[in-house]
């Protein structure tokens, strides 16, 4: 049996996850679930896989979760210090599927374990590349890459070097406003971007795919795990998202990645590495699709790749300055305090910032300096965010 835990349970990539191990209930030992205010879905899991520790995010939603687990034998926790705790208890497989930032360091502690863990949160590379890949190196621990275009490349590359590699493309859909007129971009409300054209996924992943801020994640995200220039990792749209993923190599071959936009492929695929097992996902009938579709992202469309091309030349803590500000940026989206073409602008306001905080973004990489980085990031976001909503 397999020990296994999932962080952010109740979010879309945890619930594809779930699916797969309640298919396969006698070979997983469930160990930590954990989520958020849904401590509905939280519970009902939880017994369903009989998991030994329940987490909630959110200290005030402990006792309605305590309430949901009644008569059963599983642990009810709650807040930072129970999330710790789930990440520090011994487990061979660990989803890392909350969304954002605060997915960093339950991550960082089940490496500390030495777990295998299998990364759908992409700001942990973004913010802390160095730190997350030595500490895994120190403690023998395994990452492997569950965002789909990472696990595609990651699949290309089986038995060849991620160093010698020509390019990595890591493909988009171009997202909800991929074919809208420029200028209407800045009428763009929440609802509006939250609807993704071929993929169903959270609410701030889906905004993140409009901006095109996901795809500025995932080639930083791409540097820090392949550890391959930023000038290699191109973006390269592709409205059908069926290639997921192309690596080209020094001689001209292209490899590609093709399968239905379903997570639950790119899950199972760690789940099981390094075999391949049956997944319940769809086949392609290429005959029935018919053609594939590419074309060059606009920058003017996408300021995100750009800002995520400055990160990367940059080095150092820019990246966990530029994940922070737009975090905040997206939330004050959300809450319709900014327009959409002004997140753009609030990250680049924060990484300005960043420059101009002497060692700052050169500090040395510790959990301290990211989170610190972080912290100052969502001031200057928020900076931003209030001088134009005054
Ligand atoms: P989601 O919003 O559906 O779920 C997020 C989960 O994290 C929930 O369980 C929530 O309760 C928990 N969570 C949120 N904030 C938290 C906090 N502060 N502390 C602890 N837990 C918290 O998100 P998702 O779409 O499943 O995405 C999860 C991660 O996977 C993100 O980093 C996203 O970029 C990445 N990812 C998602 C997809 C996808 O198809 N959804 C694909 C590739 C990568
Ligand atoms: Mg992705």
């Amino acid at each position: 049996m397999r020990r296994v835990s999932i962080f952010g349970a109740t979010g879309s990539v945890g619930q594809s996850t779930i699916d797969l191990i309640a298919r396969a209930p006698e070979a997983y030992e469930v160990v930590a679930l954990t989520g958020g205010r849904n401590v509905a879905r939280l519970a009902a899991d939880a017994r369903r896989l009989n998991a030994r520790f329940a987490v909630t995010a959110h200290d005030e939603c402990l006792n309605d979760l305590r309430a949901a687990l009644d008569g059963t034998q599983i642990r009810a926790g709650a807040g930072q210090g129970a999330l710790k705790e789930a990440a520090a208890m011994p487990a061979d497989w660990v989803m890392s599927a909350i969304v954002g930032a605060a997915g960093l360091l339950p991550g960082l502690i089940a490496l500390e374990q030495g777990a295998t863990l299998a990364l759908a949160n992409k700001e942990t590379l973004v913010c802390a590349g160095p730190l997350v890949m030595e500490t895994a190196r120190r403690h023998g621990a395994t990452i492997l890459p569950v965002d789909s275009e990472h696990s595609a490349a990651f699949q290309c590359l089986a038995g060849e070097s991620a160093a010698d590699v020509e390019r990595l493309i890591l493909t988009a859909s171009g997202g909800a406003f991929r074919d809208w007129p420029l200028a209407r971009l800045a009428t763009a409300t929440p609802e509006q971007a939250a609807t993704h054209p071929n993929w169903v996924m959270g609410q701030r992943i889906t905004i993140d795919s409009a901006s095109m801020f996901n795809k500025a994640l995932e080639v930083i995200e791409a540097k820090e795990f392949f550890g391959i220039e930023g000038e290699r990792i191109e973006v390269l749209i592709h409205p059908e998202s069926l290639i997921h993923a192309m690596v080209g190599h020094a001689d001209g071959a292209l490899m590609a990645h093709l399968g239905a936009p379903d997570m639950r492929h790119a899950i199972g695929y760690a789940l099981n590495w390094p075999v391949r097992a049956d997944l319940p996902v769809a086949r392609l009938d290429l005959a029935e699709i018919g053609s594939l579709t590419f074309r060059r992202p606009d920058p003017a469309r996408y300021p995100a790749l750009d800002l995520a091309r400055q990160v990367m030349a940059r080095g150092g803590l820019a990246g966990a300055v530029l994940n922070a500000a737009k975090e905040r940026a997206l939330d004050a989206f959300i809450a319709r305090d900014l327009p959409f073409t002004g997140m753009a602008d609030a990250v680049a306001f924060a990484l300005d910032r960043a420059e101009g905080e002497p060692g700052l973004i050169d500090a040395e990489f510790t959990l301290d300096s990211v989170l610190r980085a972080d912290r100052m990031a969502r001031d200057w976001a928020d900076a931003y965010i209030h001088k134009q909503s005054v």
